[in-house]
């Protein structure tokens, strides 16, 4: 009778949980004193993010690292130089590409105990080849969504945005939730990748109410869809997590 009890427990889980869809926010760059004032709004509404991070990593930058990811948020890289991926490639090559550009961030989080499995393109630049040589060494790639998106189409309807099956190596087509953009655009699509039991990226940079939005979001906007994903019971998760 237990067993039984227990079957149909986790019978019911999946099914719930398959249906659900997933959300994932993604923020950019080396915002760590805001981001890090972001984990309790963030715990509020069971969210996990992931946090792309480039430069040099120095003993700060690692700190904050391990307090974002001991927050249950994923860690991922986003080049030593902020380097145009597929230029860079053209020039000098894969090996140095990755030796230069990839390799020391990688080396510095193994070292911390930061589990990487992302990268976020710089200026979302890429091809083919970038992401032959990239998946050598990650999982999942995040770019922007010009390839799959027209700029007349609403986000909604562009089909290479929603993953439905995750591939053991996956290139995600990310859309800005930064700058001034629009909310219920926003919104509709998650509620299609919700119905859809689909991945859905965005990207930010900072968080906060002080920087003019260009590249950013609010804190209030970041809230506004936070609660909306909750109400709609959408999972929100960090890349390491799918
Ligand atoms: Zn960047």
């Amino acid at each position: 009778m237990k067993r039984f009890l227990m079957l149909l427990a986790s019978m019911f889980c999946s099914s719930s949980s398959a249906s659900e869809g997933t959300l994932c926010l993604t923020f950019d760059d080396r915002y760590f004193e805001n981001w890090e004032k972001m984990i309790p709004l963030f715990k509020k509404y069971d969210a996990r993010v992931t946090f792309f991070v480039f430069q040099q990593l120095d003993d700060k930058s690692i700190a904050s690292m391990k307090a974002l990811q001991s927050a249950g948020h994923t860690i991922g890289l986003h080049g030593q130089n902020h380097l145009r991926a597929s230029d860079y490639l053209q020039q000098h090559g894969p090996m140095t590409y990755l030796k230069n550009e990839i390799m020391p961030q990688l080396e510095i989080c193994r070292k911390n105990g930061i589990k990487i499995r992302a990268f976020a393109y710089p200026f979302s630049q890429r091809s083919s080849e970038t992401d032959k040589e990239l998946f050598t060494v990650f999982d999942f790639l995040r770019t922007n969504c010009t390839d799959v998106k027209k700029k007349e189409m609403k986000l909604a309807e562009a089909d290479g945005c929603f993953v439905k099956k995750v591939g053991r190596k996956q290139l995600f087509y990310g859309f800005p939730a930064s700058g001034n953009f629009n909310m219920e655009e926003v919104k509709t699509a998650i509620k299609r990748a919700a119905e859809d039991n689909a991945v859905l990226v965005f990207y930010a940079h900072d968080i906060t109410e002080n920087q003019v939005p260009s590249h950013h979001i609010s804190i209030s906007q970041l809230e506004e869809l936070l609660k909306y994903a909750k109400s709609l019971k959408i999972s929100i998760c960090g890349l390491n997590e799918l």
